[in-house]
């Protein structure tokens, strides 16, 4: 009998040593993929299903899975996943590959997982009782596994590493566990090159090395690895990584590597690659010469540009059937041709309104397709949608000219930011989305009182209301808004989103005020689904699943909250953070009280950007840089980031945004869980009033409240404290009010996105010139933008709102004591919102032992202490206080 690998899923792998390389599919990773990750959060099975299917017809022989990821049931996912593979018998042909580096999920894998499977991986790392424990289990559960090369010291980085471990794990698993050495398959670590670090350079010729020393001298191994590892140093730059990788594989495959992961779309042909790239490349992998690398990169800028398709090829489309070219300017989002298309289409039709009804909405059926499916992303729906508009406007004139009535909708939807906030980015996206899908939008914009929203909606007839807000004091007007269109009889469904919505509080404290159906939704592509579930013809199902989705909900949750311990706020002041203030040094500041900065130039902001909060507000999931060379969503996040590079450009040459600041560093001290706050003679000035924790909390962990952070009046030592307010706002709405009348939604949300970021931006700016300057406890850091927006500074900014500190009648006290509004012009709405929406306020705290936390919930006996020290009604505090209130 020959020693060969044989895996199976419903059909065998032999994999002799006549087999071409094996190429495992690894879209099924949580950790590589943000959209599995998201379909498998959401339980979109069916979704996640029709990844691996894709992963099978595109030629993989192998399904690696993968479920590590904090925030999920690994065990749970792996199992469900893989019974649900096991169904589909186009995808289980071909063997599973069981990939985590928990052993519980493993084996939970093992347990279900058909065939003979791969487990991916074992290793030496925690020593040979746990190693050797492990190969016996997957020995009894009769498959066969990587072995990385890994030991109790670490990874084997160089040649003699990658032998030594890889030949002690092939001799316990052959000698001691008797595991048929055929079923070893090592991966001996393929590491990045090119890095500009000496120690890198031999990285691949060692990985070659080794692969040909284990397939000579461990007889029936086999050899895998994750091929764009070794690229990594040029993400960004696919001309030379998928050169990097082809060479790479040419030559692991010379010498002996018969199975690994590659994107086939990260591959090109190794007899197509240039003759002067392959030899740059090839100096980099075999280690040619000294000067290697930096020849790569400087020949790696001349590649970059360098597109596949030529100019001419591009305008190919131009060539297509009418319909073909309309949907394909509103797919890619081009609007060059739209109007000419759009010309040609009304020539050919009786009335103007056939056009919209006809090939656009063909074409936007196309992109909602697409969306849906998760294709297409948020920022090109946006782009999109902008196409369509400026199509309708090119019609515009010939329909009233031609007295058609309105084009038939699919239902009509009122979206609106309630009373008291300004924020209206994430509504604004999905009522572009919902337009895109031929809903017809009536937006009130922002501030909107709910007079005006219920009068609207019955003026108008609309099919459905949108609330959207973003601070805790438009929970309440949302439940106020429930509860008045209940009043009115009003019977048509609520949608909830915005930042502090969440579906617990529309479960526990909306859904019930409103006979109709009240749903929370938070992105843009579930509300198209949502809605439409709701207005399709035989809806009951829909909304009495709704109803009890939302009931089981509500009872599961104030259960789960029932059970919460809390102590008496007397209790919980005895446990506050303690601080040694003998050994505390308290540094007074150098400059006491009140500065304002009139008009800062943007300029200095760039530097203090952090972007991942951009890409999230579109959907774009993922940390900053890296996003930008994601395999899923990258291409997306370069476009969006390039465009705002654009409009950001344009806002600092022209001036078109103002960026005003106003701070202030006092005396202060601390009595029981306010803060005194005193002027520069020392009379005492304000109070800030913090909250404590209430929670019971477990042996030794404190009950904080942000007062705790502030040296005691009664220790007789003085104390400081600052705060401050930011605006990167004005002249926001003016330019977004400019890009709508031109139909531009897309830049109209960008630069309200841009103008948030340079707020916070000026936020961690002047935090820094704060540290290092004008309170001076810190004059000597010296931290990068990244270490910035990690905030490993010393001291911290809470901001009222936040979960440190919920209470936003806070803002009135620092508007008061800063004068903010009379200073800097930001104001604050009834609901205590900052007027620009791109502001952003908070305190100073210079204790290094300060740090942000959660404050919870607060029972009765606090909320009344609470509003003596405030000196309102028990009513208006619980107005205010209402989302921290414990039930
Ligand atoms: N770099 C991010 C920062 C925004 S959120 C961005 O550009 O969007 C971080 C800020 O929120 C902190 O600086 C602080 O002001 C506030 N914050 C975070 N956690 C907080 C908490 N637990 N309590 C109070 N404020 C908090």
């Amino acid at each position: 009998m020959s020693r060969y690998l044989k895996l199976s899923g419903l059909e065998p792998l032999i994999v002799t040593s006549e087999s071409n390389f094996i190429n495992v599919g690894e879209r099924t990773n949580v950790t590589g993929s943000r959209r599995f990750l998201r379909l498998i959060k959401e339980e979109n099975y069916a979704e996640a299903l029709e990844v691996a299917r894709n992963q099978v017809e595109g030629g993989a022989q192998i399904l690696d899975v993968n479920m590590d990821e904090g925030m999920l049931d690994g065990v749970h996912a792996m199992v469900t996943f893989l019974n649900l593979i096991a169904s589909e018998p186009d995808i289980a042909r071909i063997p599973i590959m069981i990939d985590s580096s928990k052993w519980e999920i493993i084996e939970a894998g093992l347990q279900v997982a058909q065939g003979k499977c791969v487990v991916n991986s074992i290793s030496l790392k925690e020593g040979e009782e746990t190693f050797i424990h492990q190969a016996k289990l997957i020995k009894r559960y009769g498959a066969a596994t990587i072995v990385m090369a890994f030991d109790e010291k670490g990874q084997a980085d160089t040649y003699e590493r990658r032998i030594e471990i890889c030949e002690r794990s092939y001799r316990i698993l052959v000698d001691v566990v008797k595991f048929a050495p055929e079923d070893i398959i090592f991966d001996p670590n393929i590491f990045p090159v090119a890095t500009g670090m000496e120690e890198h350079r031999k990285n691949a010729i060692d990985f070659f090395k080794a692969t040909k020393w284990i397939r000579t001298n461990l007889p029936y191994a086999s050899v895998s690895g994750g091929v764009s590892n070794v690229s990594f140093s040029f993400r960004g730059n696919n001309a030379v990584r998928e050169a990097m990788h082809s060479a790479f594989l040419y030559h692991a495959i010379q010498h002996g590597m018969n199975m690994g992961i590659v994107n086939p779309a990260m591959l090109e042909v190794y007899d197509d690659i240039s003759k002067d790239l392959l030899e740059h490349v090839e100096d980099v992998l075999l280690d040619r010469r000294d000067d290697a690398t930096e020849r790569l990169l400087d020949f790696a800028e001349t590649v970059k540009g360098i597109k596949k398709e030529d100019a001419t090829k591009q305008l190919a489309w131009r060539e297509k059937e009418l319909q073909d070219r309309i949907t394909h300017s509103l797919v890619k989002g081009l609007d060059s041709f739209i109007e000419e298309d759009v010309e040609e289409a009304r020539q050919t039709v009786v009335k103007p309104i056939q056009v919209i009804e006809g090939h656009l909405m063909t074409g936007m059926n196309v992109v909602g397709d697409l969306f849906g499916s998760g294709k297409m992303f948020l920022p090109q729906v946006v782009k999109s949608a902008r196409v369509m508009k400026k199509a309708v406007a090119y019609l515009q004139p010939y329909i009233e000219e031609s007295k058609d009535s309105n084009v038939s909708s699919a239902g009509k939807i009122l979206m609106a930011t309630v009373k008291g906030d300004v924020h209206d980015i994430g509504k604004n996206i999905v009522s572009v989305v919902l337009g895109c899908n031929n809903y017809e939008i009536v937006d009130l914009g922002v501030m909107v009182p709910p007079e005006k929203i219920i009068e609207v909606a019955k003026k108008e007839e609309v099919d459905v209301i949108g609330l959207s807000g973003l601070i805790t004091p438009s929970l309440d007007e949302m439940v106020y808004l429930a509860n008045e269109m209940e009043k009115e009889d009003m019977n048509i469904p609520l949608l909830i989103g915005g930042a502090t919505t969440s579906k617990a509080h529309t479960a526990v404290k909306i859904a019930p005020k409103y006979g109709n159906s009240v749903v929370h939704v938070n992105d843009a592509s579930r509300a198209v689904t949502v809605v439409g579930n709701l207005l399709q013809e035989n809806n009951k199902i829909f909304k009495d699943q709704l109803r009890s989705e939302y009931d089981k909900f509500r009872d599961q949750f104030l259960n789960r909250t029932k059970q919460k311990n809390y102590v008496p706020l007397e209790k919980a002041r005895e446990n506050k953070f303690k601080i040694d203030w003998n050994t505390t040094e308290i540094v007074e500041p150098n400059t006491l009280g009140i500065q304002v900065i009139e008009s800062l130039d943007l300029k200095v902001l760039l530097d203090y950007i952090d972007w991942s909060p951009f890409f999230r507000s579109w959907d774009l999931h993922g940390k900053f840089p890296n996003i930008l060379t994601d395999e899923i969503v990258g291409k997306q996040a370069s476009e969006l980031y390039e465009d705002a590079k654009v409009l950001l450009a344009k806002v600092l040459d022209q001036r078109l945004l103002k960026a005003k600041a106003v701070f202030g560093l006092f005396p202060a001290n601390a009595t029981e869980d306010d803060i005194e706050v005193y002027d520069v003679e020392g009379n005492h000035s304000t109070t800030f009033l913090t909250l404590r924790q209430q929670l019971k909390k477990k042996e030794g962990v404190p009950n904080i409240a942000l007062a705790d952070f502030i040296v005691p009046k009664t220790t007789g030592k003085q104390d400081y404290v600052g705060c401050f307010c930011v605006t990167a706002g004005f002249g926001t709405e003016k330019l977004a009010a400019d890009f709508e009348k031109q139909n531009d939604d897309y830049n109209s949300i960008m630069i309200k996105a841009l103008a948030d970021r340079l707020a916070e931006a000026f936020a961690e700016y002047l935090h820094k010139e704060v540290r290092t300057k004008h309170w001076g406890y810190a004059a000597s850091e010296n931290l990068s933008n990244e270490e910035l927006i990690k905030e490993t500074y010393k001291g911290i900014r809470p901001a009222p709102g936040y979960p440190a500190c919920p209470d936003h009648l806070e803002k009135n006290t620092i508007w008061e004591l800063l004068q903010v509004e009379e200073r800097i012009g930001v104001k604050l709405t009834e609901s205590l919102a900052m007027w620009p929406a791109a502001s952003v306020s908070g305190y100073y705290f210079g204790n290094p032992e300060a740090k942000y936390f959660g404050l919870g919930k607060i029972k009765e006996d606090q909320l009344k202490n609470y509003r003596t020290r405030r000196g309102i009604s028990l009513e208006e505090a619980k107005k205010w206080l209402s989302p921290i209130i414990a039930d």
